[in-house]
């Protein structure tokens, strides 16, 4: 799939003068060109911002029931394209075929809840009169909008689901958008637009400019016209991102280091399934995935056994292949980096259990264990298929564990113990906690997003629409009764 033009205000345009490069998008797993994208410019972001002030006056104007049945066109377009976004989503992002259908298969479900909850902008009463100094004369409410124009910026490792938790409430909100997808996945992106685009969205409302972050970022985020900046990536781009995005709202969604917790008392089998299936999900590319186990030192040998046993059994290969259960990194380069963190790792005196090895841009899945819980491969986000096990004399070290690092995106823990599952969720430091599953796992319509260095704001479809709405509070003053 190639594109020479750009997307600004729903309409395909040539680049302006200063951008128009094209540039390849190519495949981590063989390196083939899947497409090509333009480089947009400074004159094309002017031209973004400028069509979307320019269609946020138009959408905002547009009532709810419109602006869903378009969303619901888009869902069922979305529904429609499915297996052919599918395909660009693993070609241009390396995961695995199985794992891109059941990505793209989300679109659908998602803007369909999109477009409910645009439908449910509720205010409330305020009732004044509680207040000393007002009577019955006054009438208070808050009457919600939509904030105006929102940028959203979406990283590679979700490329459909983490553009769609954006696009879809900002839009069904009643905000224009300018999506920025990520340089090596953009084709995913623009397919999904197309959906909107043909679902009817008026002129102005959805632009996407493809290009580097590095390059288009600061213009974009930085701009006062721009009323949100919805941002999914590193940490440190969020923090650069806060730092220059002067006054306006801001969900960042950011890194971690999601650690699980396994007590003598838990069903060892079914914490190995689970760590099995969430550390290695996407090539560990999640920021949901499971990098930490911290595990009881009593259980210590059964769940190595249990879970090697499982995480054997992954086979990396060819995405497109059914036999292929982890696919690609995103690059080779990142790949050698989640190669070293491995090797540091047991230069710090960890112990490889199994894998790390590295094929062009595949790293055997790897287990690591006798882990220091204050060592880099625990601390800093690894975001590759490798699983650090460290060891908890009780629940209360393993929770001061757990809470050690920067982040606080998302927390696991097995056990049956009412106790300590109380304890667990009351003391963990994370914004979303699975009790008997790892955190890899999220349901589109649930609350979602992290605690410090993780982020700040939620994302899930009622949340989001919320973040991407804001609300005036009216007062009507009658005449005091006589
Ligand atoms: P990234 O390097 O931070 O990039 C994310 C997006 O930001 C890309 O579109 C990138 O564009 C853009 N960008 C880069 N520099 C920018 C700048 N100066 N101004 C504006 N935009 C800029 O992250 P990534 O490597 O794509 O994704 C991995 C990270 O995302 C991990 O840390 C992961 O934990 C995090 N993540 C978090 C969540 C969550 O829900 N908390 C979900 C998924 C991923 P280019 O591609 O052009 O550089």
């Amino acid at each position: 799939m190639t594109r020479s033009e750009l997307l600004i205000g729903g309409a395909w345009q040539s680049p302006r003068e200063g951008g128009g490069r094209l540039k390849d998008v190519v495949s981590p797993f063989d390196g083939r060109t899947v497409g090509q994208v333009p480089i947009s410019g400074a004159a094309d972001v002017e031209a973004a911002l400028e069509s979307a002030s320019h269609g946020a006056q138009i959408w905002r104007r547009t009532p709810a029931h419109e602006r869903s049945e378009i969303l619901l066109r888009a869902a069922a377009l979305a529904d429609e394209r499915s297996e052919e976004i599918a395909r660009v989503i693993s070609a241009e992002n390396g995961k695995t075929l199985k794992e891109a259908r059941a990505e793209a298969g989300r679109s659908g479900s998602i803007i369909r809840l999109a477009a409910f909850e645009g439908t449910q902008l509720y205010g409330q009463t305020l009732p004044l009169d509680a207040n000393p100094g007002t009577g019955l004369d006054k009438v208070g409410f808050t009457l919600p909008q939509p904030v105006g124009v929102v940028v959203a910026i979406t990283p590679f490792n979700y490329p459909a689901l983490l553009v769609n938790h954006k696009i879809a409430p900002a839009l069904a909100a009643g905000n224009s958008v300018i999506l920025k997808p990520a340089s090596t996945t953009p084709l995913t992106a623009l397919a999904l637009a197309e959906c909107f685009i043909d679902a009817g969205l008026p002129e102005g409302v959805l632009s996407v400019l493809t290009g580097s972050g590095g390059q288009i970022g600061d213009q974009l985020a930085a701009d006062r016209r721009v009323r949100k900046i919805s941002f999914t990536g590193s940490t440190s781009v969020g923090e650069h991102l806060a730092s220059i995005a002067g006054v306006k709202k801001l969900s960042l969604e950011l890194g971690s280091s999601a650690p699980v917790v396994v007590l003598p008392d838990a069903d060892i089998e079914l914490a190995a399934s689970a760590v099995a299936a969430g550390g290695y999900a996407n090539a560990g590319q999640v920021c949901i995935s499971v990098q930490r186990v911290i595990v009881h030192e009593d259980i210590q040998g059964d769940f190595l056994d249990a879970l090697s046993a499982k995480v054997r059994e992954h086979r990396i290969g060819n995405p497109e292949d059914d036999s292929t259960t982890v696919g690609t990194l995103i690059t080779e380069t990142e790949a050698k980096r989640v190669e070293e963190s491995i090797r540091e790792a047991v230069g710090a005196g960890a112990r490889l259990e199994l894998g790390g090895d590295r094929d062009g841009a595949m790293i055997e899945p790897a287990i690591l264990s006798g882990v220091d819980p204050h060592s880099a491969i625990a601390q800093d986000e690894i975001f590759g298929p490798a699983v650090a096990v460290s060891t908890a004399p009780d629940v209360r070290t393993a929770i001061e564990l757990a809470n050690s690092t920067d982040y606080g995106l998302a927390a696991g823990i097995f056990t049956n113990n009412v106790d300590a599952c109380v304890q667990y969720m009351r003391e963990i430091d994370a914004g979303n906690i699975h009790i008997n599953w790892t955190p890899l796992w999220r349901a589109d319509l649930m609350p979602y997003g992290g605690l410090k260095a993780s982020g700040i704001g939620k994302e899930g479809l009622r949340a989001a629409v919320e973040e991407m709405t804001e609300s005036k509070t009216v007062v009507i003053h009658g005449r005091p009764w006589t």
